[in-house]
């Protein structure tokens, strides 16, 4: 096991270089392994892979817009997936994720109107997972993907990244799932607020993007 991850602390400011494709960060903050209500998805991927650093103003953004939850969405245990390496840079799984602005997000799932965790564990093999283009899990089909949860989550990371000087330049999610997505009461706010979701994907990052969402955020200039 690696030692980093138990003797990091996170300080000073981080500096990311080129972009979400070509890029590095240096001083990357390394997210928090649990909050009150979130916690990283994966052991192998934050103590072995070294895969949950991210620059230090993105840290600041994703613990506010938790803390926002931790009213908004009371009975919610979030998920927070990869992030980047140590110093950015290229990672195994995703083509961006390189310049500490990039992070994956694990969409919650409901079962009959109730928050249901049982998938939350499975680590990496999360990103395995499969939902048709209801969000409806394929092995699982009463377990469905909680749009509205997830929608009330990126208001919140799209009002802390704006007073941490950031926007949210996109989000990905499968192009199937949108309109269910968008159809939520929160999910209309998203809209709203013209907040841009990816219309169109590559056929494998559209196939991978149905349990999770990934956002990139931006400095605003
Ligand atoms: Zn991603």
């Amino acid at each position: 096991m690696s030692t980093h991850e138990i003797f990091k602390t996170n300080s000073g400011e981080s500096v990311s270089i080129g972009s979400v494709r070509n890029g590095s960060v240096q001083n990357a903050y390394l997210a928090d392994w649990k909050g009150v209500n979130y916690s990283y998805f994966s052991f192998t991927s934050y103590f072995l892979a070294d895969n949950a650093y991210l620059h230090s103003d993105i840290y600041h953004v994703i613990k506010k817009a938790y803390k926002t939850c931790e009213s908004t969405c009371p009975d919610i245990h979030f998920k927070l997936m990869e992030c980047g390496n140590t110093e950015g840079g290229k990672m195994y799984f995703h083509r961006t994720h390189q310049n500490g602005l990039g992070v994956d997000f694990m969409i919650p799932n409901t079962r009959n109107g109730e928050s249901f965790r049982w998938f939350d564990q499975l680590g990496m093999l999360h990103y395995l997972l499969e939902y048709d283009e209801h969000g409806r899990n394929n092995l699982f089909p009463s377990v469905e993907l909680d749009f509205e949860t997830m929608a009330k989550h990126i208001l919140a990371l799209d009002d802390a990244a704006q007073e941490q000087g950031y926007r949210i330049y996109k989000v990905i999610l499968k192009v199937e799932l949108l309109d269910d997505f968008f159809s939520t009461p929160s999910g209309q706010k998203v809209r709203e607020r013209g907040i841009y979701f990816m219309p169109r994907l590559y056929p494998l990052a559209n196939k991978v993007h149905d349990d999770h969402y990934h956002i990139d955020f931006e400095k605003i200039k």
